[in-house]
């Protein structure tokens, strides 16, 4: 598999049971991203359990193994290349800490395809994860309208879901101009890799050649720096070190600096990837960097890094619009979880619940609503009960989304609509 290929970070979102490990599965299968040698070496076993097509049965016995434990199949860090990129599947909605990982950027995803089945239609989790693709920052979306097989591939009822599907987007404003359609089948492996011919009707692009055809994710290094500092280290002969990601902007040897909520700062000496020292270093970098005058008391994990004459934000309170996915009961003011953003944690008080929206419609539902459950979307007022480096999302959206947790478990999560500074 060629690493030169531009990267991508995929996600495949979609209702349960929609067909996502079996399309993960094809693509996987038909790319070759399987070696050919595991594929003979299972070959006979395969065939023992009578699936169509032994090879895919494999890839698919293979991903689905911890199914018969009843345990969600694990489909998340496989990679496949098509010519044009090199995809490595980010975790999916089903998965526990998805939407914190995604958040927090440990599997930020740049692109998504929406597994919808034919049969079943736009489905619950169908709506909150195409509002969670919004939210947390998803460029283009590929709709594969899966299952066609079972629906005889009719034309008529591919029309009916795109329709729905549409009018879903249009909800979320998630423009429909950033979304294609595709009549598939994952277990036949209709319009995968090869035009169908149960399909004339349809002239469009396959699923390989949409997936090739996504723009690349362009690095934002324009904007200002954003370096969330995961963790700080004191290296001898050098001093100390902080480490994390760059998430926006530049940073340079000379940079003039400040770390925030610490607010302490200073000129980079040294910056640090992959054990040598650079002059500068790019949004996606990991990077360790040594500050003039920083001692290792001075910092800590969930300070933002950014240029001294614009220093990352720090809020009082903010605003934001969150989804609840998963609460046992109701939130109410004064509700006070853990939020979790970039690299901080940080216990913050939910002070008022502004506005509840209607998740299928978008529009207002109620003002000043006494409670909000699983399954709404609100806008709140939020006090981080310590500084707290948040920014709004229509600025930085790489720093202005976060995941609530509470009682292990992501609860809800959202994106930050104006920050309030002391
Ligand atoms: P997930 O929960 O979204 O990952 O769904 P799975 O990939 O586990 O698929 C759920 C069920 O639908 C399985 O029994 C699959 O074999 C079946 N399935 C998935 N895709 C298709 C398809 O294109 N056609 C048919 N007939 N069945 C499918």
């Amino acid at each position: 598999m060629s690493e030169d290929k531009p990267h991508q970070n995929l996600a495949i979102i979609g209702h349960v049971d929609h067909g996502k490990s079996t399309l993960v599965g094809r693509l996987l299968y038909e790319t070759g991203s399987v070696p050919e040698h595991v594929i003979e070496q299972h070959k006979e076993e395969a065939e023992e359990k009578g699936k169509g097509g032994f090879e895919f049965a494999y890839v698919m016995d293979n991903l689905a193994e911890e199914r018969e434990r009843g345990v969600t199949i694990d489909i998340a860090h496989q990679e496949f290349d098509t010519d044009e990129y090199y995809f490595t599947i980010v975790d999916c909605p089903g998965h526990r800490d998805f939407v914190k990982n995604m958040i927090t950027g440990a599997s930020q995803a740049d692109n998504a395809v929406l597994v919808v089945a034919a049969d079943d239609g736009v489905a619950p989790q169908t709506q909150e994860h195409v509002f969670l693709a919004r939210t947390l920052g998803i460029n283009e979306l590929i709709v594969g309208v899966n299952k066609m097989d079972v629906v005889d591939y009719q034309e008529s009822t591919y029309k009916e879901v795109v329709s729905e599907v549409e009018d879903l987007l249009n909800q979320v404003q998630f423009g429909t101009e950033d979304a294609s359609f595709i009549p598939i089948s994952a277990f036949e492996g209709d319009n995968i890799a090869e035009e169908s011919d149960n399909t004339d009707w349809y002239d469009g692009e396959i699923l390989l050649e949409a997936l090739n055809g996504l723009e690349e994710p362009e690095p934002p290094t324009n904007a200002d720096l954003r370096l969330p500092i995961q963790d700080v280290y004191t290296i001898s002969g050098i001093g100390t070190v902080p480490v994390g990601r760059i998430e926006t902007g530049i940073l340079n040897t000379g940079d003039n600096v400040s770390f925030q909520p610490s607010d302490v700062g200073g000129e980079v000496k040294t910056i640090e990837m992959h054990h040598e020292e650079v002059p500068q270093a790019e949004p996606g970098d990991n990077v360790g960097f040594n500050v003039r005058g920083i001692g290792k008391d001075d910092i800590r994990r969930g300070d933002v890094c950014g240029p001294a004459d614009d220093p990352p934000s720090v809020a009082e309170t903010f605003q934001a619009q969150i989804v609840v996915m998963q609460h046992p009961s109701v939130i109410t003011d004064g509700y006070t979880p853990v939020f979790h953003a970039h690299t901080a944690q940080v216990a913050c008080t939910i002070e008022s619940i502004d506005k509840k929206m209607d998740p299928s419609s978008g529009e207002v539902a109620e003002e000043n609503p006494d409670f909000i459950q699983s399954g709404d979307a609100a806008v709140v007022t939020v006090r981080p009960q310590k500084p707290l480096s948040i920014e709004p999302s229509s600025e930085i959206p790489e720093l202005g989304s976060f995941a609530i947790r509470d009682m292990g478990q992501t609860i809800a999560a959202g994106k930050v609509l104006s920050v309030n500074e002391p």
